[in-house]
């Protein structure tokens, strides 16, 4: 299929595209020869074939560059690519969390085929084998298929009459985003060194696509985070301004009695503000995560001691909502080694979070125990539970599941205890479903190991 075997090019060029609109410019490619012979005609076609590759990638260009929605863009890359240049494509991408996945392929006449090779397991070390380039590896050119074994995906190559394949990366800014996979059946011509470049060509260039949808869409949920924690932030700073300025009312309508009355004001003042106070300490936090610049006071530290001041600072929420709380403690724990407060700030996040996940009438249960070198506590509910597909995004920063009729919150807690948990060398995880509730465990090093 090289440009030098005259006329391969050509011969899956638009003339045997069905339904694809005739390009004026083909013309060019299918017209008469004005050479006769010889190394003139082998120079025209050389040509001919140069100005085919240079037309294609434009239009390849121009497609790739039609839509933000890379699944889109790359589907409608496949229709190009076949078949004029391949019986059967497959293109993978890779996820940020490193996991890949088919996005589509694409055969020149049957959608039966094409399906087989959609349903094969992506990454296996079978063939066509993206593995090796989904891992970053280099370009690969298999002449013959049918030569080497095919595993999993045998009868769908022998129902291709499979011939050769070639497999490209996608890579952008010095990362693999995915690869692609492109197949004859065994009518065409083996794939060349040509074609490879080609391929590579294209490759680049859908890659780059990728990367633009990825960062559009990274700017795009960047803004709407924006907008959810501005919300959040000035939500959770009107309630307790609004708390302030009631009681500066009354207190300003003086006298006022019983004099009880004004230390309830005064309660409430100091409650409100202590709230603005913890928003700001989140925020703060949050950007000292992302500077990486959270500094530790460690001593060794009772852990019984911090879960009990973390358990009344929450006792009038727990009051309020009618949920129990409990605290299951050996009767001999040894020392952490930790940095008090920021043990508080999450023990006070999970708590918080049980507390407030907790219907009237459920229960909030802290557990600790040694774990090797480490104690390893666990803070049970008998809550709403979380969905498993918000398991995995559960720690990350500012993300929130929106709750029908609940105010809106900055989604920092969990992300800001897990760092200040992992600051201390420890590690976070949470065991929950839907309706049963959810256990949240931390562990913290155990201040004199030899304990
Ligand atoms: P925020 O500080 O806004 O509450 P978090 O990071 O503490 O954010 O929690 C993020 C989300 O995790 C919550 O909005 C909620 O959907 C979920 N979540 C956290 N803890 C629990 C829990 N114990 N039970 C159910 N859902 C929880």
């Amino acid at each position: 299929m090289a440009a030098s075997e005259a006329g391969s090019w050509s011969t899956y060029s638009s003339s045997t595209s069905p339904g694809r609109p005739a390009d004026p410019l083909d013309a060019v490619v299918t017209r008469a020869s004005p050479f006769d012979s010889g190394s003139d005609l082998a120079a025209f076609r050389r040509l001919e074939a140069a100005e085919h590759r240079s037309r294609f990638l434009s239009r390849a260009s121009l497609l790739l560059d039609a839509s933000l929605d890379y699944e889109v863009t790359l589907r409608a890359f496949a229709d190009l690519v076949v078949p004029e240049l391949a019986t059967l494509v497959i293109v993978d991408v890779l996820e940020e969390d490193g996991s890949a996945h088919r996005v589509c392929a694409k055969h020149a006449c049957t959608e039966e085929i094409a399906d087989l090779f959609m349903r094969l397991p992506v990454g296996a070390e079978d063939l066509p084998i993206t593995e090796r380039a989904l891992r970053g590896g280099p370009p690969e050119l298999v002449a013959d298929l049918a030569a080497s074994p095919g595993g999993d995906s045998s009868a769908a190559l022998a129902l291709l009459a499979a011939g050769s394949c070639l497999t490209v990366p996608l890579r952008a800014r010095g990362r693999t985003l995915g690869a692609i996979a492109l197949l004859t059946d065994r009518s065409r011509p083996s794939y060349t060194a040509e074609d490879m470049a080609l391929a590579g060509e294209l490759a680049e260039r859908a890659a780059l696509a990728i990367d633009n949808a990825r960062l559009y869409r990274a700017a795009q949920r960047a803004i709407e985070v924006r907008d959810d924690v501005l919300g959040a932030v000035s939500h959770d700073l009107r309630n307790p301004l609004g708390a302030i300025s009631m009681c500066a009312t009354v207190l300003g309508a003086a006298p006022i009695t019983p004099p009880a009355r004004v230390r309830e004001l005064a309660d409430v003042i100091g409650e409100a503000v202590e709230g603005m106070y913890r928003l700001i300490g989140d925020l703060v936090d949050a950007a000292s995560l992302e500077a990486g610049r959270l500094s530790l006071e460690r001593r060794p530290e009772d852990l019984m001691t911090l879960v009990a001041r973390a358990m009344e600072m929450l006792r009038g929420a727990a009051r309020d909502g009618e949920v129990e709380m409990v605290i299951e403690l050996p009767e001999r724990l040894p020392p952490v080694l930790a940095d008090a407060q920021r043990v508080l700030q999450v023990l006070w996040n999970l708590l918080g979070n049980a507390v407030k996940f907790t219907p009237a009438g459920g229960r909030v249960t802290t557990r600790a125990a040694v774990d090797g070198g480490f104690v390893r506590v666990a803070v049970t509910d008998t809550g709403v539970g979380i969905p498993a597909e918000d398991l995995p995004r559960i720690f990350h920063r500012f993300w929130t599941r929106p709750r029908k009729g609940s105010a809106p919150s900055t989604g920092l807690g969990l992300a800001i205890a897990r760092a200040l948990v992992e600051a201390h060398g420890g590690r976070v995880w949470v065991e929950s479903a839907v309706g049963r509730g959810s256990t949240f465990h931390f562990t913290l090093p155990v201040a004199a190991p030899e304990w």
